[in-house]
């Protein structure tokens, strides 16, 4: 389904849950909403629903308006993180639930059902209640319930949170892999970067109440558009006085913040070979070993830097003195951003 959204706004008493959040999602994406806790995600989920309603704003299916349309009529399938399955209910039942709702005939239930359990591998299972299943089993029985009606939009509200670590990464892989087969337009909060970005094909960071920035996850890494998202996408060093350091003279951006990711940053002894002049003096304060790689955090003219070192190099060790090499610096101002290499 192609969704737009016009400035969505909506207010909880004095407290503005989202503030004129605009976006639109073409037919077949799988999105991944990202922010931390309170920034709105679920408020918008809710309004995609029909759940809540905006003050003001608005949302357009297929290109038709539908803030007047109630839930039922929107044609979209949940999946709730607290969303429970019908406790009474066996698997087959509650699969075919919708379906029952919608009056559609008893030959038809079976049929998609039984295709629904292969899908979702769940085959053997059917007879079992909620109560005998793995919380893995569970989410699938709910993902399966709530694509049986054929919705065109599916919305899923944080629907690992509730399922251990290693079933949880199993289930993400699955549920990719599931969306890619059936074809529906997914959206899906989270507010764990891993998952978002393993999972969507694209992203929206929502941050107190707005849109900070919608693309694919290595758009949304390589070219962040505000200085939250650089922070809160992957690792990330703030620096001020960038124009002190070489190679950074002209990057002039009124009253800027300077971000820069470790892997873009390039420490190591003056001899070795990489180093032109183009570098800074700096000081090893402290190593860490990080599995694949090594953690440098270094300070560089009264400032500390993370960066990031390759377990082949020669091992650096605190005390060290230095050459810093900064390759990628993200400048942001309050009117304004600009990458500099
Ligand atoms: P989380 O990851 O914790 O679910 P979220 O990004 O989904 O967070 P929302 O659930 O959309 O955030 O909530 C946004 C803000 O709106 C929060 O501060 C929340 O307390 C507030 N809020 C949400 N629903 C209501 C409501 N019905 N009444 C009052 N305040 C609400």
């Amino acid at each position: 389904m192609h969704i737009v959204a016009k400035q969505l706004m909506k207010t909880f008493g004095t407290f503005q849950a989202t503030k004129q959040v605009s976006f639109e999602i073409e037919k077949g994406r799988l999105i991944g909403l990202l922010g931390p806790s309170g920034g709105g995600k679920t408020t918008i989920l809710r309004m995609l629903a029909g759940l809540e309603q905006p003050d003001s704003g608005e949302i357009w299916f297929h290109g038709k308006k539908v803030n007047d349309l109630p839930p039922q009529e929107r044609g979209i399938g949940f999946v709730f993180q607290n969303y429970a399955l019908f406790r009474h209910m066996s698997v087959y039942d509650n699969i075919a639930f919708g379906l029952t709702v919608q009056k559609r005939g008893k030959q038809e239930i079976k049929a998609r059902v039984t295709e629904l359990i292969e899908l979702t591998g769940l085959k053997g299972l059917e007879k079992r209640l909620p109560h005998q299943l793995s919380g893995g089993q569970r989410q699938r029985v709910a993902f399966a319930r709530a694509i049986a009606p054929e919705p065109q939009l599916l919305l899923l509200d944080e629907p690992f949170a509730a399922i251990d670590a290693k079933v949880r990464k199993e289930l993400r892989t699955w549920l990719k892999d599931m969306i890619n087969r059936v074809g529906i337009t997914t959206i899906f909060v989270t507010h764990d970067q891993e998952e978002a970005v393993e999972v969507a094909d694209q992203i929206m960071i929502i941050h107190q109440g707005t849109l900070e920035q919608q693309g694919a996850p290595i758009d949304i890494y390589q070219r962040p558009q505000t200085p939250f998202v650089a922070g809160f996408i992957g690792e990330s060093n703030s620096l001020e006085h960038i124009t002190r350091f070489k190679g950074f003279e002209q990057a002039e951006l009124r009253e800027a913040k300077a971000i820069i990711r470790p892997e873009f940053v390039e420490v190591g002894y003056a001899s070795e070979i990489s180093f032109p002049s183009a570098s800074e003096p700096g000081t090893v304060k402290n190593v860490y070993f990080r599995g694949t790689n090594w953690q440098i955090e270094v300070e560089l003219a009264g400032q500390t830097i993370f960066a990031y070192r390759s377990l082949e190099q020669e091992a650096l060790k605190p005390g060290d003195r230095v050459q810093v090499l900064i390759h990628r610096v993200y400048l942001f101002n309050e009117q304004e951003h600009r990458t500099v290499e």
